[in-house]
């Protein structure tokens, strides 16, 4: 029950996994990536121990300069590689910390309109609803603003998208979340100690919140959709654990 997200100048798989081991404490039965290497979404997912997606990475590299990472507790859907996170969908590749409350009507409503859930998850709903949206020509940015307000129940999530390499946006709605700012690059992750080794700059995301990053920044946007501005903090680690 962790996520992670970076938007990098170097290959971020590394820099992933490091994250990860962080949120270790938090607990879970399964672990996953998705970067895109030239836009192209790849993914690795491993049940059990965090060591096993380290080996599945080493053996079979992901590339590129922008992945998401997850740490999985299953609340719906048994620990297996399917039921891993990242989900995808079309386009859109996402990962959910919580539960979604109304998954059931959602997967009955998108079954019905093509776009059917293949995995046991309440999270499949997300993706499958930011891909409706953008197959009926939303942007991103709408695409994602519409599935939050479809969506019921806890949240922390971030969504990447094929073919838009210095794209990743993030929501919270009951689960913690925090963006890391560091030099032409961002970073998301459950708590400022995942985040740690890249950057002490950090913003928490407050209830309701989407924020939309590039390598250059964030922006932030309240549950209303207006723009607001929060505050950057200086997090040490120190601080962090006696949190
Ligand atoms: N409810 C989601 C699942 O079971 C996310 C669980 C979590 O927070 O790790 O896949």
């Amino acid at each position: 029950c962790g996520i992670v997200g970076v938007l990098g100048q170097l290959e971020v798989a590394p820099r992933l996994l490091d994250a990860l081991r962080r949120l270790e404490y938090r607990g879970y039965d399964s672990a996953g990536l998705t970067t895109l290497e030239n836009g192209r979404p790849v993914r690795r997912r491993a049940v059990g121990k965090l060591g096993e997606l380290v080996r599945l990475v080493a053996a079979n590299p992901a590339r590129g300069t922008i992945g998401i990472g997850h740490t999985r507790w299953a609340t719906h859907g048994a620990p297996t590689v399917d039921n891993a996170h990242p989900h995808a969908a079309g386009p859109v590749h996402v990962v959910h910390n919580g539960i979604i409350e109304n998954y059931r009507e959602l997967r009955a409503e998108l079954a019905g309109e093509g776009f059917a859930c293949s995995t046991e998850t309440d999270t499949e709903v997300v993706a499958q609803l930011a891909a409706r949206g953008l197959a009926r020509g939303l942007s991103p940015e709408q695409a994602v603003a519409e599935t939050l307000s479809r969506i019921e129940g806890a949240f922390a999530l971030a969504f990447l998208f094929e073919n838009q390499p210095d794209l990743m946006i993030v929501a919270r709605h009951g689960s913690p979340l925090a963006i890391g700012w560091g030099e032409d690059e961002m970073y998301v992750g459950s708590d400022a100690l995942a985040l740690s080794p890249m950057t002490s700059r950090i913003t928490y995301l407050e209830e309701g919140d989407m924020a939309v990053l590039t390598r250059a920044g964030a922006r932030i946007l309240d549950r209303a959709g207006n723009p607001v501005s929060r505050e950057i903090r200086s997090v040490s680690v120190e601080s962090t654990l006696v949190d």
